[in-house]
């Protein structure tokens, strides 16, 4: 393992997105010793599309505004060790003792009186026959990332969400045809197959002439070897296996926080961070920010938000440290 030059740091920042770069510039604004540990710039902000609801910027693509939020923290001055993974956090006495690896296999580890988690959410796997082979090579987790690939071709989302809605919409507009697959059968109860879905897009979807609605449809198996060639479901009410044929399968089946490497600090059933209104954890010095807590709403100015909270808290924290 690398022994840094390990000397006290005031914070470390885990994450550079909304959360991670809000907290980043209010830290530096007040000089504090501390480093951004992240693996990568931007998450789940740079694979947002097109962003219209960033206050006082109309439209801008969710890209951009990530490059901004990492622009803004680094004309600080502010230090990123980019392309680094927490793998543990562990405490003695009142120091955090914090370790990340990059994908070569380098270990790095930081000792800090502070903490702040701003590590947000990544997406939920199928667990379907053949969806690990086939990512990348057809399966997706972001339609807006790679439904451009699927120009005039045949694609299936698989979700019964906001999130899966707007991708069968956005796909209606480049695919020749499109599936959505839901679990709901389509009842009122149910808020016609879409129960977490806002009206307004399942009525969009519904006016589609190339979206066909698949109800109570559990995917199976995706079949392919070097790219997607079909999508086999079962069909719920009669247990009959039904083939679609495919090529692009875009999977929003809901997001897991990235939290499994906290061990200090309550989580809720969802595994999402618990934090007050200061965004403090029931472990002292560690802070936590934006999509990866309980925070209601998942949005970037309510993570930029929380991000500048944490900060704030931890600056105060900080200031009555002792070791
Ligand atoms: C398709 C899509 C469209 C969206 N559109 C909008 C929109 O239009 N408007 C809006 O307000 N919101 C939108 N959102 C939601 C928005 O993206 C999130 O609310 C926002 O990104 C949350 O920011 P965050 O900083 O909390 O986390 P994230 O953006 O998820 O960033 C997490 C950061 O932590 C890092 N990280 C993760 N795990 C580790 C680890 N173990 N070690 C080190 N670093 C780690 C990541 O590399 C990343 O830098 C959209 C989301 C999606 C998926």
């Amino acid at each position: 393992m690398e022994e840094q030059k390990n000397e006290l740091k005031d914070l470390i920042i885990i994450g550079a997105a909304a959360a991670g770069c809000a907290a980043a510039v209010y830290a530096a604004r007040r000089n504090l010793n501390f480093i951004v540990v992240t693996k990568d710039i931007g998450g789940e902000v740079a694979l947002s599309g097109q962003v219209n609801n960033w206050p006082g910027i109309l439209d801008i693509s969710g890209f951009e505004l990530a490059q901004k939020f990492y622009a803004h923290a680094k004309s600080y001055g502010v230090k990123f060790d980019e392309g680094f993974e927490i793998s543990e956090l562990k405490k003695k006495g009142a120091t955090h003792i914090i370790t990340a690896k990059n994908f070569l296999g380098e270990t790095r580890e930081y000792r800090s009186k502070a903490i702040i988690i701003a590590s947000g959410i990544h997406p939920r796997q199928l667990g379907a026959i053949n969806e690990e082979n086939l990512k990348n090579k057809g399966v997706t987790y972001c339609t807006v990332c790679d439904g451009p690939l699927f120009k005039g071709k045949t694609t299936a989302t698989v979700g019964a969400g906001n999130s899966a809605l707007e991708s069968a919409l956005m796909m209606a507009g480049i695919a020749s045809k499109v599936y959505i697959l839901t679990r709901y059968p389509n009842t009122r109860q149910t808020n016609s197959g879409f129960p977490r879905g806002e009206n307004i897009l399942i009525d969009k979807i519904k006016a589609m002439d190339n979206v066909e609605i698949l109800y109570e449809a559990d995917t199976k198996e995706i079949v392919g070897t070097d790219s997607v060639e079909s999508l086999i479901y079962e069909d719920m009410i009669t247990h009959a296996q039904k083939q679609i044929e495919v090529q692009g399968v875009m999977v929003h089946i809901g997001m897991i926080p990235n939290s499994q490497f906290v061990s200090c600090g309550k989580k809720n059933a969802l595994g999402e961070i618990e934090v007050n209104t200061k965004c403090e954890t029931d472990c002292s010095g560690v802070f936590a920010a934006g999509d990866v807590t309980n925070v209601p709403f998942k949005q970037i100015a309510i993570a930029a938000g929380h991000g500048v909270t944490a900060a704030l808290s931890a600056i105060e924290y900080i200031n009555k440290w002792e070791a």
